[in-house]
């Protein structure tokens, strides 16, 4: 079985493009150029320069010794909290921005809902002085108020959403009006594994520069490439898809996802999309996601805003449904606890969203010869507030 996406588009029944007629010429532009562009050695060798000197990669790969005491196996960390911006995110926008130039655009649009992929498209856009404007919800703006200044910092403009429940699902709507009105200048980044193909695929193929470190990075420290374990939380799944790339076809590489559960599978307060979720259509991508029986998108929850999404990209629900890889939910408890366990264990604040990744080792029972490797998706300066406010800091 195969674990990527085939030439349809698909990833088994998940995936493929459902946009309306409008959208068709820009989305097959790209289709018909990503992969030729992206092998181009001009751009790879662009693309590997700023990675290395303006994110910083390769990203080190830690090994974590007193977790490791602790829970008597193996710990690596991956440690995508040290790129520049604080994320994975850059290493897709860094991609999709070279990609764009060479398409020719000038305008670069983007959605966002805390505001992480904004700031990681507003970064790229400064480096390469093309506009940048970033949809986002009205009360998405009032949330997120430091990502707002940082975007417009870094001379984006922040366009409202003003529609409906004016938070992402409204600025990708918006987002998307925008693309079908200006098919010719204008470039779309999305920030994950999620949209019409091939934004899937392609978004995994930039990411996935996590999996072919940790390869090298094992090799070197360890005698073997391959971990027994590689585990990482999944929003829309990107940093998940990277962590994963270059181990989906090795079997004896344990894949584990996880989910935010939010207060609870079963409170109605949950993002947990492999457990809640019925196949259906979100942003152009056939795939899992959270609905009602008239098949209405249910408003997931999540403390983590990066987690708070109500679908997963179609390479993850067919990594569900094929059972490649085990889907595990974590609550915020379990997650803010953990945020607070690495900060005093290792000297590591997480993001709140990588925090739910590390809950793992409390869920599963791991070998003292065993590798595992978690991705470590950011750090949690962002998510200061969340902790402040949640432990009375
Ligand atoms: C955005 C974000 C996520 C979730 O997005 P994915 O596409 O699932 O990776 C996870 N961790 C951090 C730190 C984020 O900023």
């Amino acid at each position: 079985m195969s674990y990527n996406v085939n030439e349809k588009g698909y990833y088994g029944e998940f995936g493929g493009a459902y946009i309306p007629e409008m959208l068709y010429p820009n989305v097959e532009e790209l289709r018909q150029n990503y992969l030729k562009i992206t092998a181009e050695p001009e751009f790879q060798t662009e693309f590997d320069a700023l990675l290395k000197d303006y994110v910083g990669r390769p990203t080190p790969l830690y090994f974590a010794k007193r977790l490791s005491e602790q829970y008597n196996t193996k710990v690596y960390l991956k440690r995508e909290d040290l790129c520049h911006t604080g994320a994975h995110k850059v290493n897709n926008t860094i991609g999709q921005i070279l990609l764009a130039k060479r398409l020719g655009k000038t305008r670069i649009i983007a959605e966002t809902g805390a505001g992480q992929h904004g700031v990681a498209t507003a970064t790229v856009c400064a480096l390469m002085g093309l506009e940048c404007i970033v949809y986002m919800g009205e009360i998405d703006i009032k949330r997120q108020a430091p990502n707002v200044a940082r975007m417009k910092m870094l001379g984006a403009e922040v366009r409202p959403a003003l529609s409906g429940s004016k938070t992402l699902k409204d600025a990708t709507n918006e987002a998307i009006r925008d693309w079908i009105n200006n098919p010719v200048d204008t470039y779309y980044i999305i920030g994950s594994v999620v949209g019409p193909h091939p934004y899937p695929d392609m978004v995994a193929r930039f990411q996935s520069v996590i999996s072919k470190e940790i390869k090298e990075q094992l090799l070197e420290k360890e005698g073997r490439e391959n971990p027994d374990y590689v585990i990482a939380c999944v929003g829309g799944g990107s940093n998940a898809a990277g962590a994963y790339y270059h181990f989906l076809d090795e079997p004896s590489v344990n894949i584990i996802a996880v989910e935010a559960a939010g207060l609870g599978v079963d409170s109605g307060e949950s993002a947990a999309t492999s457990v809640l979720g019925k196949v259906g259509v979100i942003h152009g991508s056939k795939t899992l996601l959270m609905q009602s029986v008239d098949g209405q998108i249910t408003e997931p929850y999540s403390i983590s805003a990066g987690l708070d999404y109500p679908g997963v990209g179609p390479m993850h629900a067919h990594l569900f449904a094929s059972k490649r890889a085990q889907f595990i939910s974590i609550t915020d408890q379990q997650a803010m606890d953990w945020g607070l366990k690495l900060s005093k264990m290792e000297g590591l604040i997480p993001a709140i969203e990588s925090a739910h990744a590390f809950a793992v080792l409390d869920e599963m029972k791991f070998k003292p010869e065993d590798i595992v490797v978690i991705n470590l998706s950011g750090r949690g300066d962002k998510d200061l507030n969340t902790y402040i406010d949640y432990f009375k800091l």
